[in-house]
């Protein structure tokens, strides 16, 4: 594919007038020259979000099944756009290959199943309560509840899953499978990226005859082009994965609308890890080792990476540390995603093992001459400590751990309690440690979307019971998941229509059950 650095605004190819952006390759530290990319300012936010507003109606009112197999084009499109995709995807972000080609699986995989969630239509939650004329004192009226999409959906892609997080992601596939149109703000970590796959969207639309406003892609920086954007009237809810800052900037202007609008924003979380005494005595090394390969994939650019091991010291815990030690002393460098993201990695982790009462436990190998390379490092304090310093509870994005000793269980409890919203808890657990792991657990909870025993939390899994959300400050809304097929709720709202003619209801409502959905029908699921 010719690539030529112009946004994508419904069927149009616009160049931005607002300065020119390059991507970056972070493995070579140098800028690719080709294309340049045009930013686009309040000019592309307004056309955009009027084509989206006028799409609205159509596009949610299309055939389930039209919408289904649209998802399904665009996998395939993208599919289409073969190697060349992937060495783009590669140069710009520095991930390698093998991952990148993963990332992609996940990516159509995650299409394909929001086809699925949406032929099923039970993401629709139809219920009818029919009327009761003969009800006493008063009757019932007939009541008749399904979902309709909130409206267009401004996405913002995450830098470190160039293709499972970015444009045709868990947000766009999710709210293009609720019926709202999508304008994207690409990613500047990623732009070639970007740009091949917001094709493929486009060719997607414009085969199956959709409106042109079904889909965009906007180009430029977020502190204007993507401000303006959630701020546009037309816009009804955003969908963001990336830092805090970035985040809460998002919500304050979403909230200082007029209309205030939902901000699903997935920020920081550093997924602690509890390490209880019969797993450790039973297993510690096989579990360091684990936890030194969970910590070290991706250069540890996961919002699920392992930051935090808490354990109860003693022999079992000294096993562990050496086990990790062992396996991180020899883990090479790797090249994180952009300079400014190899940055703050240097700087939170020099926080940290600034910090009173921390101890460098172990570094990887040296980066040597290797560009934005991230060295990982293992940290160790104790409970005391974490509790008294904020820069311990803090996200280190990157290959980086901080191991906190406990002198007990209620010690480690303390710490559950004193933590922040988190996307994922892991216990390592051994029957032994039942007792323990139950008074754990109502804690873990109330902190974390995600609970594991026994594993590690990077990975996951794009399917119908997976939540990856949590508390703040792991995600701005904690009623929802940002992955799997319940990520569509969160652009639904539900509508109730009391009364109305048959004629005038929505086909998931219709007497005669014309899509054939199952359907709640006086409390009980019924398909008639
Ligand atoms: P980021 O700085 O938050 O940027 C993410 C996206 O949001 C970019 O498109 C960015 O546009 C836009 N944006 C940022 N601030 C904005 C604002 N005030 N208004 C409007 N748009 C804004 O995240 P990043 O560049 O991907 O990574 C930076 C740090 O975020 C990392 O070091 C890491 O700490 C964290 N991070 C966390 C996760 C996670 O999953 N938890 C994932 C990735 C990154 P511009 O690029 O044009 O500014």
């Amino acid at each position: 594919m010719n690539l030529t650095g112009e946004m994508l605004i419904g069927a149009s190819f616009v160049r931005g007038n607002q300065g020119t952006q390059r991507a970056f390759n972070p493995a070579t530290n140098q800028e690719i020259a080709e294309p340049a990319y045009g930013m686009g300012g309040a000019q592309e936010v307004e056309q955009a979000a009027a084509l989206a507003a006028k799409a609205f109606d159509a596009y949610r009112s299309a055939p389930l099944t039209k919408r289904a197999a649209f998802l399904e084009t665009i996998a395939d499109n993208i599919m289409a756009l073969g190697d060349a995709l992937i060495e783009r995807a590669h140069a710009e972000s520095g991930l390698p290959v093998a991952r990148l080609q993963g990332e992609r699986g996940r990516t159509v995989g995650q299409l394909r199943l929001f086809a699925q969630v949406v032929r099923d239509g039970h993401f629709l939650r139809a219920a009818i309560d029919p009327a009761l004329p003969g009800r006493e004192p008063l009757p019932r009226p007939d009541l008749r509840l399904a979902k309709i999409p909130l409206g267009p959906v401004a996405v913002f892609g995450a830098s470190n899953f160039p293709l499972a997080f970015s444009v045709a992601g868990g947000d766009t596939a999710s709210a293009l499978a609720a019926g709202a149109p999508v304008i994207v703000k690409a990613h500047s970590a990623h732009l070639g990226t970007s740009e091949m796959v917001g094709r493929a969207i486009q060719q997607a639309v414009a085969a199956h005859g959709l409106p042109e406003g079904v889909f965009s892609l906007l180009i430029g920086a977020g502190r204007q082009i993507g401000e303006a954007l959630v701020a546009h009237p037309a816009v009804k809810a955003v969908g963001f994965t990336g830092s805090r800052q970035g985040g809460l900037a998002l919500l304050k202007a979403a909230n200082s609308r007029p209309e205030p609008i939902p901000v699903y924003a997935e920020m920081s979380s550093i997924n602690p890890v509890f390490l209880l005494p019969g797993a450790l005595a039973s297993r510690a090394e096989a579990i360091g080792k684990a936890f030194a390969a969970s910590l070290t994939l991706g250069a540890g650019q996961f919002c699920t990476n392992p930051g935090l091991v808490l354990a109860v010291e003693g022999a079992g815990l000294d096993r562990f540390m050496a086990a990790a030690k062992e396996a991180l002393c020899g883990a090479a460098a790797q090249t994180m995603l952009t300079p400014g993201i190899h940055d703050a990695y240097r700087s939170s982790t020099s926080a940290v093992r600034s910090a009173e009462g921390v101890t460098e436990w172990v570094r990887g190998s040296d980066a040597g001459t290797q560009p934005n390379a991230a060295q990982a490092m293992l940290f160790v304090t104790d409970a005391a400590r974490l509790l008294a310093s904020p820069v311990l509870g803090g996200e280190m994005f990157g290959p980086a751990a901080v191991v906190v000793r406990a002198r007990s269980l209620d010690e480690l409890l303390q710490v559950a309690e004193h933590l922040e919203g988190q996307l994922t808890a892991t216990l390592h657990i051994d029957a032994a440690d039942s007792d323990d792991a139950r008074r754990l657990l109502p804690v873990l909870e109330r902190k974390a979307g995600r609970i594991l025993a026994n594993g590690f939390p990077t990975g996951v899994e794009v399917c119908h019971a997976m939540v990856h959300g949590g508390p703040f400050p792991s995600t701005s809304n904690a009623m929802y998941t940002s992955v799997g097929a319940t990520a569509i709720d969160r652009f639904l709202r539900p509508v109730c229509y009391q009364d109305l003619p048959q004629e005038l209801l929505p086909q998931a409502l219709q007497a005669s059950n014309p899509l054939r959905l199952w359907r709640l029908v006086d409390g009980a699921p019924a398909r008639m």
